[in-house]
């Protein structure tokens, strides 16, 4: 078998019946008899669900109307700072993607998004939804995880992971997963046991979005090519998780009727062999699906809000409603939020796009839109940077950046030159700096630290 051959030896599954919330399965082990690991019930092990907690981030930020479904999220080199230190995330492909509409970060699960998003919303009004969803073993203080967290670095359980997806299926109420239907005494008596209420968390068409986003396999194809596990022949929604280093997959998926968590990998704790999610959870999820869906199992739709949610038609570039000019349009679904105005990047002919997509612009040949003045892209204003012994002091250094004009820029350092260009190096020296550049008279300045 396949799996085994990449070293996923283990796997566990959860499936929750939405209306009910009843535990329909939960497997913890492939075999109960496998005389290493068989015996532990995996559904239980705390673990990093990794990419599967993206969707609570894009929920609460669509639900506060922070963001809409088209807004513009940058996938470029970003360092975000906050009190416990910088932070850079990575993507999974190792590669940039410019501008990005939400839906379609989602979709394609990037990282630098989805932190830019929980960054803006506000890591404790994320902190304090999740644990409002059942995520219990998140029991650290918010510093603790940093804006990792939306990137799954904090431990949970499949169980966990599975009761709080129930959100969305359910239109926007929590409620606690239960495994006893009644309990019956001695003396026949019946205790029927009674669920807890639940809580609304989110609004029904906030919940429509997301399902939308996460089952219309448009927004996944650009990330998981067209033949892909997650998609399916039916309507379904699936997020997919891979841990670092490969060390565990995750999928999480639901429609109407249920909700239905994979976990696959290896409880020796060794690393899977380059086997992302989409390819091992996945499967498996697929496979379960499958076979239900063969067995005539209810796959209902999820059910349009009418009243709340919107289309409208928008340049798939820029994300606002789309002009004669913009080359790629399609509808989009919006609830609370709607962009504003009309496509500006696109002009005959001509595409111009902001300043902080400069480099990524170049590589397309698109233009830049200018400002009156100069702007620093990198180093951020506030940035700690730190460093590293281990390393040579020849290599410990960092670009400094600017755009926003086509005339010439000086870079100076504490009120020293050193040097011209829209990207230079600096040497990386202890203390705290003002990094300035400078055209054409108009000067921008940044505050830095550098710590040893
Ligand atoms: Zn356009």
């Amino acid at each position: 078998s396949t799996l085994k051959d990449k070293n996923a030896l283990h796997a566990a599954m959860v499936m929750i019946d939405n209306k009910t919330m009843e535990i329909m399965a939960m497997i913890g082990s492939v075999d109960f008899f496998d005389y290493g690991k068989g015996q532990v019930d995996a559904t239980l092990v705390k673990k990093q669900v990794a990419s599967t907690m993206k969707p609570f981030a894009y929920a609460l930020a669509l639900d506060n109307g922070i963001f809409h479904t088209s807004s513009i999220l940058p996938d470029v080199y970003t360092q975000f700072y906050s009190k416990v230190g910088n932070y850079i995330p990575k993507n999974f492909s190792q590669s940039y993607h410019g501008p990005i509409r939400l839906a379609k970060a989602l979709g394609c699960s990037y990282n630098i998004p989805a932190v830019y998003v929980i960054n803006t919303v506000g890591m404790v009004p994320f902190y304090n939804f999740i644990r409002s969803i059942g995520f219990d073993s998140i029991n650290r203080s918010p510093s603790f995880y940093g804006l990792g967290i939306v990137l799954g670095n904090a431990e949970v359980t499949l169980l966990e992971l599975a009761n709080a997806y129930t959100i969305f299926p359910r239109e926007g109420i929590f409620e606690h997963a239960n495994c006893i239907r009644k309990i019956v005494d001695r003396g026949g008596k019946e205790y029927v046991v009674t669920s807890d209420k639940g809580i609304r968390v989110l609004q029904p068409s906030t919940c429509y979005l997301i399902n939308h986003i996460l089952s219309e396999y448009k927004y996944k194809v650009e990330a998981f090519g067209l033949h892909s596990a997650i998609h399916f022949p039916f309507p379904f929604a699936a997020k997919t998780g891979t841990s670092k280093d490969f060390k565990d997959n995750f999928v999480a998926g639901y429609n109407k009727n249920i909700t239905c968590a994979v976990w696959v990998g290896n409880l020796y704790n060794e690393t899977l062999d380059n086997l992302p999610a989409v390819s091992g959870a996945g499967i498996v999820l697929k496979n379960i699906l499958l076979h239900l869906w063969n067995s005539g199992f209810p796959f209902a739709k999820f059910t349009f809000p009418t009243k709340e949610v919107h289309e409208v038609r928008i340049c798939m570039l820029s994300g606002l409603p789309a002009t004669p000019f913009c080359p790629q349009t399609e509808y989009e679904l919006y609830a609370h939020t709607v962009p504003k105005g009309v496509c500006t990047w696109h002009s005959s002919g001509k595409t111009t796009v902001p300043a902080e997509y400069v480099r990524w612009a170049a590589e397309k040949h698109y233009s830049v839109l200018k400002d009156a003045a100069v702007r620093i892209i990198f180093p951020k204003n506030g940035a700690t940077f730190k460093i590293d012994k281990t390393v040579r002091k020849s290599l410990q250094a960092i670009p400094l950046q600017a755009a926003g004009t086509k005339k010439e820029i000086q870079w100076f350092v504490d009120g020293h030159f050193i040097g011209k260009g829209s990207e230079i190096v600096w040497q990386l020296q202890q203390g705290n700096h003002i990094i300035c550049a400078r055209s054409d008279k108009v000067a921008e300045y940044v505050n830095i630290v550098v710590l040893e």
